[in-house]
């Protein structure tokens, strides 16, 4: 890594940088009722970025209670829904026009490839905002005929009217801290409720920018709050009894904290969780395509996606063929800082990750499983938080990196004989999130999709997000649907009003 292909933060996010960040509650720009701040790291190198306030209950609190009067008596609710929308779409042009400087932020606070932030987080951002701009007009209830057998001769019209739920909490995670918070964002403000986030403690700095734009845009005092801080700074917007639902996507060990903390007020809850998503592939799959594609559903992201493609199961007469494409791959991915040019994958977001993974690594190790490449840090990246790529071959169903969510570049690798195989062991785990099959027979890529217990399932791709695209999981990864029309469902209640005609 030479110092001359670090790109230098531009002037803006320097600026960003060097301001004094603040809560964002009622439109204002606050510090955190205790007066406390804590570090952001930049995981390249571990050095301070700049210092955020930490939120604690009073500033939940406050938060909470920002949102409630916008909901109940602010001017957002008696916006039309055409203003609203265009409040999103404005919102989507403010963050086109600032690209440059989400991008970086991302970057720097969560050690993605810059080249990556550009090209994917945020630009989909964008997207998905104006996708909820247009969705504002178009959410409706309907008519029904209804007969009432014991009101004879009686003539009703009977209509629903779909609406917002109120104040609602949203706690998100560090692996694409711009994205998870325009999923949850978007669809929430397009239905017209208030919110109050609370960002990952790793990455809390693209939320705050959001925040800004936010203020730019014109969205009414206290429509959106945003809180950082830690774990209990979340807990206390879980548990807060004004919340009227609470949206989180993080681990399935949190998700279950959340289910107990919403039964208070037995507020609504939507839970986007863990994964341990298998890449099936198949003995008649164009086996160049498909190796290129599972190395890239796991080693995207440096492995830190939900939906990674972290176990890898090849029919028995590929198997060795595909195996050691995909541990070739792995060995000639660059490691590097997020915002230097030659990066092809950069650092885990903390340190914490790094020994969190590097444990994995180590019990597949003691367990006999063979590290095909990776296996522990890279020599000479010491200061940041990286991972070698790791491939691990020939696992068995019982091993810990098979059963548990890594969260980190390591892929556990093996064998199957047939499609009943391939699919019970692609459901021999408790995540249901995704799936991907590679094959070129139809008839396969059919069976298998309609056999695994999985929110999605990819054929020929991985990793392929859309708006437009319900996202999210079975059995425990979680419950609810993200993006599309579906997730309109966690963010509307339904009133039905029936009036007799006398
Ligand atoms: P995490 O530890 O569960 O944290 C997620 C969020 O919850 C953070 O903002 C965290 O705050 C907050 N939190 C921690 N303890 C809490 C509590 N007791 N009550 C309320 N909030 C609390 O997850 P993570 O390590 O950040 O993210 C990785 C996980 O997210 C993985 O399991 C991954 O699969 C999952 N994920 C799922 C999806 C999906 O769509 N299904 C998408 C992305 C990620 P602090 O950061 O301050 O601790
Ligand atoms: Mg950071």
């Amino acid at each position: 890594m030479t110092e001359a292909t670090l790109l230098e933060p531009c002037k803006d996010v320097k600026a960003f940088l060097n301001s004094d960040l603040k809560l964002l509650i009622n439109g204002q720009r606050v510090s955190s009722a205790s007066g406390e701040t804590f570090e952001v790291l930049d995981p390249s190198n571990n050095s301070v970025l700049t210092r955020v306030p930490k939120g604690g209950s009073e500033d939940i609190d406050r938060a909470v209670r920002a949102a409630r009067n916008a909901f109940e008596t602010g001017p957002w609710r008696k916006l039309t829904v055409s203003e609203r929308g265009k409040l999103l779409w404005k919102l989507a042009d403010l963050i086109e026009r600032d690209l440059e400087i989400f991008a970086q932020l991302e970057s720097l606070d969560n050690g993605k490839p810059l080249a990556i932030a550009r090209a994917a987080d945020v630009p989909l951002t964008i997207d998905h905002f104006r996708y909820y701009a247009g969705l504002a007009t178009k959410i409706h209830g309907e008519t029904l005929d209804i007969s009432v057998p014991y009101a004879p001769g009686a003539e009703f019209f009977d209509f629903t009217l779909r609406e917002p739920i109120g104040v609602v909490g949203q706690i998100i995670p560090w692996n694409f801290p711009l994205l998870m918070a325009t999923w949850k964002l978007g669809v929430a403000l397009a239905a017209g409720n208030c919110v109050v986030l609370k960002p990952a403690e790793q990455t809390p700095l693209s939320a705050l920018k959001l925040g800004d734009l936010f203020v730019e845009a014109g969205f009414p005092a206290g429509v959106v709050n945003i809180v950082t801080g830690f774990g209990d700074t979340g807990a206390a917007l879980a548990e807060h009894n004004d919340v009227d639902k609470v949206a989180f996507t993080g681990s399935t060990e949190v998700g279950h904290k959340i289910v107990q903390a919403s039964a208070g007020n037995l507020k609504r809850v939507s839970l986007e969780l863990g994964g341990k998503s298998p890449s099936i592939v198949f003995a008649d799959a164009d086996l160049e395509l498909a190796a290129q594609g599972v190395a890239n559903a796991i080693f995207f992201n440096h492995g830190q996606c939900c939906c990674a493609g972290s176990r890898l199961m090849v029919h028995s007469k590929v198997y060795e063929e595909l195996v050691e494409r995909v541990a070739d791959t792995a060995k000639k991915i660059k490691l590097g800082p997020g915002m230097a040019s030659d990066t092809d994958m950069g650092p885990l977001v903390s340190r914490e990750q790094q020994e969190r993974v590097l444990k994995y690594i180590n019990s597949g190790l003691s367990n006999g499983a063979e590290a095909l490449a990776g296996g522990g840090i890279p020599k000479g990246l010491d200061a940041g938080c990286y991972i070698s790529p790791t491939v691990f071959n020939r696992v068995t169903q019982g091993m810990q990196i098979v059963q548990e969510e890594i969260f980190g570049p390591v892929l556990a690798a093996s064998p199957f004989e047939d499609l009943e195989e391939a699919i019970a062991k692609g459901n021999d785990t408790e995540f249901g999130l995704a799936a991907s099959v590679w094959t070129r027979d139809i008839n396969k890529a059919h069976k298998v999709a309609k056999g695994l217990k999985a929110g999605t399932v990819w054929v020929n791709c991985h990793n392929i997000f859309d708006a437009n695209a319900p996202f999210g999981g079975y059995k425990k990864s979680g419950y609810g649907r993200e993006m599309s029309l579906h997730a309109l469902e966690m963010y509307t209640q339904v009133k039905n009003v029936i009036i007799q005609i006398h």
